[in-house]
């Protein structure tokens, strides 16, 4: 008398049995996730190797860069921050009627590809390093206009944790979101709030980080601010608590300033607008309403230059930053080029301000190669959508014809020990 016959399956064990066959063949139809991409050291500077690249392009170029080293601390957390200073020598043009832009970049630390563009744009403003060969030496006299502050690391102890393995972390060096800590509609957290992510910190301005930076607006009252990020690629102007723009003429000059700039330099391809209306969430105590609504700033924006959209969520290094050679380079220069158009819209846009060289730039754009470039992504793009439908589509079979298999050797499985079991009760055996 074989074991088996003797204890027949019991019917809930065989359900049992069936929900877990039915699990594991869903799970390994589910997508593998992704490994996580580690940071590309081939492509990216670490932060201690931009601030000596930084200090080696100050001291080279003395007559238009300047360096300043802030430090602030509250409750036992201290922060340093890097302020470069690009105010050209040969002053044609009086200081006081220069336009000021302020650039801020890696306010959050897992978005490294940001701090790129500050070191590229800092070379290029100096040593005329070449955008996909342009030429810019007409762009001179665009510069002899425009004091330009560069923040290139605002969140470096945030930064460095990010290149101690916590590639997801996009708060400062004791777990703060830098672009929540301003004062206004601060502290108010959505259905969706994530504190790993929005951290708002204990207090408006509690961290050194946002208390330099907003001295920074005091003193300098810039013109133009950007806060530069990454994760997808917009334009975008206040307000970020609420999915409004500001309004008045202001505000009008503010969206043609990136309508024009989008138009340009982008061909109309980027989100523009509010960032709270077009991103899809509210963000409270962000930088630019703080400097809209307070500190005056006239022309506050917050750019988002890259994102990987089909990367894992946590993926993170990926999700935020390009990985490969081509898309860095392309992505700088991109993005280094609209820093530059920026600075001649603003010349142009900006009310009192001289129009030192209107259209210098408009040869230049749109550029030949960015546009083939492009193209050929798109492309490139479709063709991996059409893949993967195609490959979901085999995926979705395979587990029909497992799931087929499963219930059939489970439902020959019962209906053999119902046999041996009707077998056994013929012969006594109970
Ligand atoms: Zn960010």
């Amino acid at each position: 008398m074989a074991l088996t016959s003797a204890h027949p399956a019991p019917p809930l064990l065989v359900s049992r049995l069936l929900a877990l066959a039915l699990t594991l063949a869903l799970a390994s139809a589910r997508k593998i996730p992704a490994s996580i991409t580690p940071i590309s050291r081939d492509l990216y500077h670490s932060s201690d190797s931009i601030l000596g690249e930084i200090k080696a392009l100050v001291a080279r170029n003395s007559d238009s860069l300047t360096m300043d080293t802030v430090r602030a601390s509250n409750k036992g957390y201290s922060a340093e921050m890097f302020v470069v200073t690009f105010n050209h020598a040969k002053e044609t043009v009086k200081d006081g009627s220069k336009i000021k832009i302020m650039l801020s970049f890696g306010q959050h630390g897992r978005e490294l590809i940001t701090s790129e563009v500050a070191l590229s744009l800092l070379y290029i403003l100096t040593e005329k390093r070449r955008i996909a060969g342009v030429d810019l030496s007409s762009f001179e006299k665009i510069l002899e206009h425009l004091v330009i502050k560069v923040v290139p690391m605002e969140n470096f102890n945030g930064r460095k944790r990010v290149e101690a393995g916590e590639l997801c972390d996009r708060r400062n060096g004791r777990g703060v979101d830098l672009n929540r800590n301003w004062s206004v509609d601060w502290g108010k957290k959505e259905k969706d709030y994530n504190p790993f992510e929005e951290d708002p910190g204990t207090a408006p301005f509690s961290e050194p980080e946002a208390q330099i930076m907003q001295e920074l607006s005091k003193s300098f009252k810039p013109h133009i601010w950007v806060n530069v990020h990454s994760g997808m690629e917009a334009l975008f102007m206040p307000y970020d608590h609420k999915n409004t723009t500001p309004d008045g003429a202001p505000s009008q000059l503010m969206r043609s300033l990136l309508e024009n700039l989008n138009r340009r330099h982008f061909q109309d391809s980027c989100l523009v607008g509010s960032g709270g209306g077009a991103v899809g969430y509210l963000a409270h105590g962000t930088t630019t309403d703080y400097l809209y609504d307070i500190a005056k700033v006239p022309m506050p924006f917050t750019f988002e230059i890259y994102g990987d959209e089909k990367a894992s969520t946590d993926d993170c290094f990926k999700m935020f930053n390009p990985v490969e050679k081509t898309t860095f380079d392309r992505v700088i220069n991109k993005w280094c080029m609209a820093f530059l158009i920026l600075f001649e819209e603003g010349l142009r846009i900006l009310p009192g301000s001289q129009v030192a060289s209107q259209g210098a730039l408009d040869n230049w754009v749109p550029m030949g190669g960015e546009i083939l470039e492009r193209n050929a992504d798109e492309k490139s793009g479709n063709e991996n959508r059409q893949l993967e439908g195609l490959d979901l589509g085999m995926q979705e079979l395979k587990t029909y014809f497992r799931l087929f298999i499963i219930s059939t050797f489970l439902l020959m499985f019962m209906f053999c020990s119902r046999i041996s079991k009707n077998r056994n009760r013929e012969s006594g055996n109970f």
